[in-house]
Formats: structure tokens, C-alpha cells, sequence
């Protein structure tokens, strides 16, 4: 059921607001990402979506290189879909969320065979697509159709909790922002609108230090009127990450070549290449009892140093051990460690070979 906007009450109606950030973005929106190369409403839904797909929990910065490799590579969605799983996780590796990566290959895949290259139009069909939820199926709506859908995003819930100074505990009252973000909608420019609100909350309503005296918002913003901007938006306390713990292990052949392993395609980097390692858990795994699970002659050497990682939900505390092989060693994918950069390595495998070469 829509809430009452009693919130705005005294507040400047809600479409002076939207003409203010509008003209701002005209002035101050940043058009030198190569995703925007035409107005929205005329832009290639491919690119609008290859680019949200990256987006997800990662700054444009990180982003510009991996889109522009994608689109030189793979210009339209069918020539992505034709492509080789591993060429697409090759060029993929260090953006992190490999599922994103495989949701994205799937979708590819799905709109190339089964739609005629073609991405639905309308966001309830989008979220039918695999990776793409509420948020990516309205930006692809509002950024590439002008689709009266307003996507919310983190920016986005920053910039408008702190405008209407609202309670709501983030990200679960994700919706009230929808609301008011929703009462705001300019006809025919949705598109703009979004674009405008993910610029101001990147480049002016940052999360630390907004930059109020440059927003266009500033005389009606409730939080700054306050004093507070930083108190929005409200979240629960934060729990403390878990340190899992585990072992990678570097094994070397007669001829220097290493061994890799491909990890199952579902769980934690599914599907993606990497040394074998033991499972990561919350309890110390000994020396001796990692060695053990691995099969081949040879003698273990525990590396000095180890390896540190952040995923999402956890801190990895990765020790490597280390076996110069007596045999052949088993049937597998082997690499010369010079052409590991070849291999589409995450980032905590990345990490491993940058300390074993
Ligand atoms: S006035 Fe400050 S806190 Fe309010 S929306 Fe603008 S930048 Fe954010």
C-alpha cells in the first residue's frame, strides 16, 4: 500500500525538486562514461545493461576498462553469447561476483536464442532474465526506454533518506525511497532522472563528506538543514565479519609447471580456475592435515607468508603449501607460473601466484 508522503510536508513539491537536479545534471552529469554515448531513451539496451551488470557493487572507475575490453571484444549480445565460457570469465577476472559473470553469459545467451538479440522492454519482463533483479531491470527500463520506473540503488537510497531526513532502517526500507523517488518521476525523461541521481550521490552526496554547498538540493535537503547529513541513511549495526581459514597448494612438475584446478560451478568462485585448495572454515586446518589431502610424492614446505582476502560475508586467511612433485603427477591442468596471467585467476588466486613468483 503507497504511504502517505506527509514527509514532505513544507518541502518544495516534489517536481521542483526533480527540475533542479535536471538542470544540474546538464551541467555537472558525467558524459564521459563509455556507456553513455548517446541520450537516454537512444541508448543500446547491450551496453545499458552489460554496464549495470559490472556496476553491481563496483565504482565506474574499476568498471571503464572491463566495459570498454567487453564492447571491443563482443559489440552486441549475440556476438557475447557466442562466446567461450572461459574467454568471457578470462576477460571478466578481478570484478569480482563471478556468479554475476555466469548470470550474465546465461542471460546473453537466452536473449541471443530464444529473443532475437532482443531485451524485453518492459522491468517485470527484464527480472524474468537471469541476473537481473528489481534494480538492474529498472535502470535497463528507465536508462535505455525512458520506462516510467525509478531504479534505487545505494546512491540512491543516500541521496533521497537524506533529502526527506527518512528513519527507515536501510537497506529493508528500500521501498518507502522507491516511494518517493517514484513521486518524483519526471514524464518522458526517466532515464535523465536516474542517471541524475546516481551522479549526484557519486560525485556530491558521498557517503563520508557531502559536498552540500554543490547540490542542487541543498536549501530544501532536511538532513543538511539539520546538520546531519551523515546520520542518513540509518542501518542496523553492523556484525563483525567471520575469519575463515584454509590452504592453497602450489605444486610444482619436473618441468616448473603448476597445478590448477577448475572449482565446482556451484558456491564461492564457481566454476573459475585456481590452485586446489582445502576448504575454508572457521577452524584452524594443521599443516599435516592439509598436506594430507593432497595426493602426490613429494615433500610439503609451509610458504612464510600467506595470503589475505575479503570476500562479501567473510575475511580469508589463505596459508600456501608448497610440493616440488617426485613423479609426473596426476592427469589436470598444468601451467608454466609465466603463463599464469593467461588463466582466468580471481583475485585471491591472483594474490597466491603474486607471492609464489
Ligand atoms: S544537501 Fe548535502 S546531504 Fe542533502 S542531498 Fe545534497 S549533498 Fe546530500
Amino acid at each position: 500500500m503507497a504511504r502517505k508522503m506527509s514527509r514532505t510536508t513544507s518541502h518544495p513539491p516534489p517536481h521542483d525538486l526533480t527540475k533542479k537536479l535536471l538542470s544540474w545534471f546538464a551541467q555537472a552529469g558525467r558524459t564521459a562514461l563509455p556507456w553513455r554515448d548517446a541520450p537516454c531513451g537512444e541508448r543500446d539496451p547491450y551496453k545499458v545493461w552489460l554496464s549495470e551488470v559490472m556496476l553491481q557493487q563496483t565504482t565506474c572507475a574499476a568498471v571503464i576498462p572491463y566495459f570498454e575490453k567487453f564492447i571491443a571484444k563482443w559489440p552486441d549480445v549475440k556476438a557475447l553469447a557466442a562466446a567461450p565460457s572461459d574467454d568471457v570469465m578470462r576477460a571478466w577476472a578481478g570484478l569480482g561476483y563471478y556468479a554475476r559473470a555466469r548470470n550474465m553469459l546465461k542471460c546473453a545467451r537466452l536473449v541471443a536464442q530464444e529473443r532475437q538479440g532482443k531485451f524485453p522492454v518492459a522491468p517485470e519482463d527484464l527480472q524474468q532474465l537471469p541476473g537481473i533483479g528489481p534494480y538492474t531491470a529498472a535502470a535497463i527500463a528507465a536508462i535505455a526506454h525512458h520506462g516510467p520506473c525509478a531504479p534505487v540503488d545505494g546512491n540512491v537510497i543516500r541521496v533521497l533518506t537524506r533529502l526527506y531526513a527518512i528513519p527507515d532502517i536501510m537497506p529493508a526500507g528500500k521501498a518507502v525511497v522507491g516511494e518517493y523517488a517514484s513521486h518524483m518521476l519526471p514524464q518522458g525523461c526517466s532515464g535523465d532522472f536516474a542517471e541524475a541521481l546516481m551522479d549526484l550521490g557519486a560525485t556530491v552526496c558521498k557517503p563520508k563528506n557531502p559536498n552540500c554547498p554543490a547540490c542542487p538540493w541543498q536549501s530544501a535537503c532536511r538532513a543538511h538543514g539539520a546538520g546531519v547529513p551523515t546520520d542518513y541513511p540509518k542501518k542496523a549495526p553492523k556484525k563483525a565479519k567471520p575469519i575463515r581459514k584454509g590452504w592453497a597448494f602450489w605444486v610444482e612438475r619436473a618441468d616448473g609447471q603448476v597445478l590448477l584446478e577448475r572449482r565446482p560451478d556451484k558456491g564461492l568462485l564457481g566454476g573459475m580456475t585456481g590452485f586446489p585448495t582445502t576448504e575454508w572454515q572457521v577452524d584452524e586446518i594443521t599443516a599435516e592435515q592439509a598436506a594430507a589431502l593432497m595426493p602426490g610424492e613429494g615433500d610439503w614446505i609451509q610458504v612464510e607468508k600467506e595470503v589475505r582476502h575479503t570476500f562479501t560475508h567473510f575475511h580469508l586467511e589463505l596459508k600456501i603449501l608448497k610440493c616440488q612433485l617426485l613423479g609426473e603427477g596426476e592427469k589436470g591442468l598444468w601451467c608454466a607460473p609465466h603463463n599464469l596471467h593467461e588463466q582466468a585467476l580471481p583475485s585471491v588466486m591472483k594474490k597466491v601466484s603474486a607471492l609464489m613468483i
